[in-house]
């Protein structure tokens, strides 16, 4: 891409810079945590150093200017999605959060014994172990939306699996293990046939792919600052004012209140009603600065770069003899998972890492997909805006190195 200027990319990220084992970093983990721009690290010591202030609730100056800062970035992440109000937008610690939120409100307010929840085979276990725990307390029943062998998901048994009695869909839009990307315009659109509202965890995809909330017609949304360049310890849930006004509060405690008696507490409007106690103050102000590097950039030129950079990484991969592609979807985003004869993935990572090479190995939170692939795990490169031709280059050496000392 002509317009792509990978250098003065990489030179925002001090970290690449780095030496591991006198090596030069190849950081392909990116679908564990994403690095951190200058800009960001900036905005955090800045806001220690400037601003520091607890908010919604101070008449002092401070106060008001990091409330100011706080509701700024709620503005900036409604923009972002485009969602139809910034009460829209629910600061919480990250997916895992949003999603475990979603589970308890809205499961409280409209899942009954009998009913039906639907995810997929190839759910993070964020996105499976909340809707196990809800099904198990009420007395609902968790359906499966089964994948084909290339991690694709079967689409005929999903319509098969919509009726009356399913309360919800939560899917991933992006696999974190497979990097298949769903058909989730068409999942939301059956759903929705059934009136049966969708959540998409977007904690893969935020940072790949434009979204746009209104044009998608989606019912919630999960995602986590750390993924997309932001700090760690805050992520977004989104989700339509109608169902979140339904919802009944997630934790109790300051802020989400509106008046307090020993008899009787009335809750806070949104957004505040899901936001009790104090938030994470500096994690929601510097993840603007994050939406700002995405912004800069454009995540259009970011998906056409990290396209043609997935395509180049597995034709080079595939050239290697002994290694095996795992997740072969037709539709895929930044990430690389295979395995290299019958080699433990861990025993590849290790040598990877001695490199300089830091991938990720094992079941990445997705033990139900590993089973019904009959795998132990992966390894898997996942790569970022920032990720280089040279990266895929020296990774697919480092391979061919591993495979030459574990398979002799
Ligand atoms: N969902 C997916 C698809 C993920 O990849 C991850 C993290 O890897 C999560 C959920 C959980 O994200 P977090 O740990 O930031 O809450």
């Amino acid at each position: 891409m002509a317009h792509y200027d990978i250098q003065r990319i990489r030179n925002d990220f001090p970290i690449l810079a780095a030496t591991i084992y006198d090596k030069p970093l190849i950081y392909l983990d990116n679908g564990a945590t994403t690095q951190k721009p200058q800009s960001v690290i900036d905005a955090i010591s800045q806001y220690y150093s400037t601003l520091n202030s607890n908010v919604h609730r101070g008449v002092h100056y401070l106060s008001q200017r990091a409330t100011d800062a706080f509701e700024a970035s709620r503005k900036k992440l409604q923009v972002f999605l485009n969602s139809l109000h910034d009460h829209e937008i629910i600061f919480t610690r990250g997916t895992t959060e949003s999603i475990n939120l979603v589970a308890a409100c809205y499961g409280k307010a409209f899942v009954n014994a009998g009913d039906e929840i639907i995810i997929s085979a190839l759910e993070h276990h964020s996105n499976m172990v909340p809707w196990q725990m809800l099904c198990e307390d009420i007395g609902a029943t968790l359906k499966i939306i089964p994948i084909t062998d290339a991690g694709e998901l079967d689409m005929d048994a999903f319509r098969l699996l919509l009726n009356d009695r399913v309360k919800l869909v939560a899917v991933a839009y992006i696999s974190n293990s497979l990097g298949t990307i769903n058909p989730v315009r068409e999942i939301i659109k059956l759903a929705h046939g059934y009136d049966i509202p969708v959540l998409l965890d977007a904690a893969q995809a935020v940072q790949h792919v434009p979204i746009d909330v209104q044009e998608l017609d989606v019912d919630f949304l999960a995602f986590s600052g750390h993924k997309m360049y932001g700090p760690t310890g805050i992520g977004v849930l989104y989700g339509k004012e109608k169902w979140l006004n339904k919802m009944p509060p997630y934790q109790g405690g300051g802020e989400m209140i509106k008046r307090v008696t020993f008899e009787k507490t009335t809750y806070n409007e949104l957004p505040f009603k899901f936001e009790a106690g104090t938030p994470n103050i500096e994690g929601v102000i510097c993840l603007s600065a994050a939406v700002d590097y995405l912004n800069d950039i454009g995540l259009a030129n970011i998906y056409t770069y990290e396209h043609e950079l997935l395509e180049y990484a597995t034709n080079a991969l595939l050239d290697i003899p002994e290694l095996r592609l795992v997740g072969t979807a037709t539709e895929k985003s930044s990430v690389i998972s295979f395995l290299i004869g019958n080699v433990h993935p861990y025993d590849v990572g290790v040598i990877l890492d001695k490199l300089g090479i830091a991938v990720r190995t094992g079941h990445h939170c997705t033990e139900p997909l590993m089973d019904r692939l009959c795998i132990p795990g992966t390894v898997r490169a996942s790569l970022a805006l920032y990720t280089t031709v040279d990266d895929i280059d020296t990774l697919v050496e480092g391979i061919k190195k591993a495979a030459s000392m574990l398979l002799a």
